[in-house]
C-alpha cells in the first residue's frame, strides 16, 4: 500500500515512512492511496468472531501488502487484550466502552497498536537509529495511554510534557509513576506552551540529528487506523443482538476526529454503520459540519481538529458530502455536565462528561425509534473529583488503578523553553 499526503494528492510514500515520520515533509498527514474492502463473506458470521478475529481481519485488509500475516496477528493479539463490550443501556441503545485498556481510555487501542507495529517496521527497516525518542504533549488521556504503551520497550524514551496544575491526580498518576523508558516533565505553562515546545524541538534540525525524535498523537496515522477495528466490532455485537447495523445511529465524543475519521474509514471499507454523530465543544467541527461553513486552512494548533485533513480527503475535499455523512452535536462544558446527570438518570450509568455527551446526542436521534450506539472514550474515574462534583456520589475504582496509585510520582519540572527540554533530553539519552 502507498500512502499519500493530505497536502498533495500526488504525493506517495511506504507504510513505514508514514509511522515512523508521522508527518508528512509537506506538513500533511499520511492516508492510504485507497480503501481495500473487507470481504463480502466476513458479514455472514461475523457476529460469532472474537474481538481479535475481527481485529485480524481488518488490519489484513489494511497492512496485509507490507506485514507479515504471522505478525501482524501478534501486533493484533497482544493490542488487543482487553474487552471492548456493547452494553445495552436500555432497549435498543448501546454504549460501547472502550475503556477496559491498562490506562483506561480508548487511546490505549491505537497507541498499543501503533507501539508494537512502529518497533516491527522500524527493526525490518534497520533503521532503528540508536534510541527513539518519543514526545508528546497531553492534557489528560493521551499521556497515560502512550506511557504505557510504550513502556518498557528496548530502544525508546518517552517524554510527556504536561502543563501544571491541569491534570487530575489519576491522570498523572497513570504516566508519572511508571519510571522505566518513561519521562513526565511538568511543564510551567500552559497546554499551548507544551504543544509549542513539543512542535519546535521536533522541527529543531540540531536537536533531532542528535536525538532521533518523533510524536505518537493522532497526527499519525498508524494510531487512527486500528480505531476502525472497534466499529466493525460494534456492528458484529450489534448484529448477535438481532439488530442491523445499518438502522443505528453512532454517536462519539470528538476533539481531534479520530474515532469520528476512524467511523467514516469503516464504513469505507464496508462497516454497514448507519449514520455517524461527532458531540463536540463549539469550534472548528461545529462550525463546519453543524454550521455547513468552509473548511478551515490546516493549522495543527490548538483547537483544530487533527484529524479533519483526513475527514475531509475520505470526501474528495467536498465539504456538502461530508456534511450529508457527519453530523455535528454541539455541547457546551455545562451542556456536558447536564449530560452527565441525563444519562445518569435515565440510564442509571455513569459517564465522564464528553462521553455522556456522546449519549445525549444520541438521544436527540433516536427519538425516532432507530437503535444507537455511544462511543465511551475513558472511565469517569479517570475524573473521580469533578464526576463527584457533578453527581453528588462517589465513582467507583477499577482495579487498574491500584497499580498506579500506591505509587508516587516522580518527575521532572522546567520552564517551557528548548534549552530546558534539550537538557532533560540529554539527561536520559
Ligand atoms: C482523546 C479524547 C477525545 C478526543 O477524541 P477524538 O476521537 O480524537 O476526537 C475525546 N474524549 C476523551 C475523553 C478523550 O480522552
Amino acid at each position: 500500500m502507498q500512502y499519500y499526503s493530505t497536502s498533495d494528492n500526488s504525493y506517495r510514500t511506504d507504510l513505514t515512512r508514514a509511522i515512523v515520520h508521522c508527518v508528512a515533509p509537506d506538513g500533511g498527514l499520511y492516508m492510504p492511496a485507497s480503501w481495500p474492502t473487507v470481504p463480502k463473506a466476513f458479514f455472514n458470521n461475523i457476529d460469532q468472531l472474537s474481538l481479535t478475529d475481527i481485529a485480524y481481519v481488518v488490519a489484513n485488509s489494511l497492512l496485509g501488502d507490507d506485514v507479515d500475516g504471522a505478525v501482524l496477528k501478534k501486533i493484533v493479539g497482544d493490542s488487543l487484550n482487553f474487552k471492548i463490550p456493547l452494553v445495552e443501556l436500555a432497549d435498543g441503545i448501546f454504549a460501547l466502552e472502550l475503556f477496559h485498556g491498562p490506562s483506561l481510555s480508548f487511546k490505549d487501542v491505537g497507541t498499543r497498536f501503533l507501539a508494537r507495529l512502529y518497533r516491527h517496521l522500524a527493526a525490518g527497516a534497520g533503521k532503528t537509529p540508536g534510541r527513539i525518542n518519543v514526545l508528546v504533549a497531553t492534557t489528560g488521556n493521551s499521556g497515560g495511554a502512550i506511557a504505557n504503551a510504550f513502556l518498557g520497550l528496548e530502544g525508546v524514551e518517552v517524554f510527556i510534557l504536561y502543563p501544571r496544575g491541569r491534570l487530575s491526580r489519576m491522570q498523572e498518576a497513570q504516566f508519572a509513576t511508571l519510571g522505566a523508558n518513561t519521562h513526565p516533565i511538568e511543564v510551567r505553562g500552559t497546554i499551548d506552551d507544551c504543544n509549542q515546545l513539543v512542535d519546535t524541538a521536533l522541527l529543531d534540525t540540531e536537536l533531532n540529528s542528535a536525538l532521533h525524535l518523533t510524536s505518537a498523537n493522532s497526527l499519525n496515522l498508524g494510531r487512527v487506523l486500528p480505531q476502525i477495528i472497534y466499529f466493525f466490532e460494534a456492528c458484529a455485537r450489534l448484529k448477535a443482538a438481532g439488530i442491523d447495523p445499518s438502522t443505528a445511529d453512532f454517536a462519539m465524543p470528538c476533539g481531534n476526529l479520530s474515532n469520528v475519521t476512524a467511523a467514516a474509514m469503516a464504513r469505507k471499507m464496508g462497516a454497514p454503520i448507519g449514520s455517524i454523530t461527532g458531540a463536540c465543544l463549539p469550534g472548528v467541527f461545529a462550525d463546519v459540519a453543524a454550521e455547513g461553513k468552509p473548511v478551515p486552512p490546516f493549522n495543527p494548533a490548538k483547537g483544530y481538529p487533527a484529524n479533519l485533513p483526513r475527514l475531509w480527503a475520505l470526501y474528495g475535499g467536498d465539504t456538502a458530502a461530508m456534511r450529508r455523512d457527519i453530523h455535528a452535536a454541539v455541547f457546551t462544558p455545562a451542556q456536558q455536565e447536564e449530560a452527565v446527570r441525563t444519562v445518569y438518570s435515565v440510564f442509571g450509568y455513569t459517564a465522564e462528561p464528553r462521553s455522556a455527551s456522546a449519549v445525549a446526542a444520541l438521544l436527540r436521534r433516536t427519538q425516532n425509534g432507530r437503535p444507537g450506539v455511544a462511543l465511551i472514550n475513558t472511565h469517569p474515574a479517570k475524573m473521580l473529583d469533578r464526576m463527584t462534583a457533578i453527581t453528588g456520589h462517589a465513582v467507583e475504582l477499577p482495579l487498574q488503578f491500584n497499580r498506579f496509585m500506591a505509587q508516587t510520582a516522580k518527575k521532572d519540572k522546567i520552564d517551557p523553553t528548548l534549552p530546558a527540554l534539550r537538557k532533560i533530553l540529554t539527561k536520559y539519552n
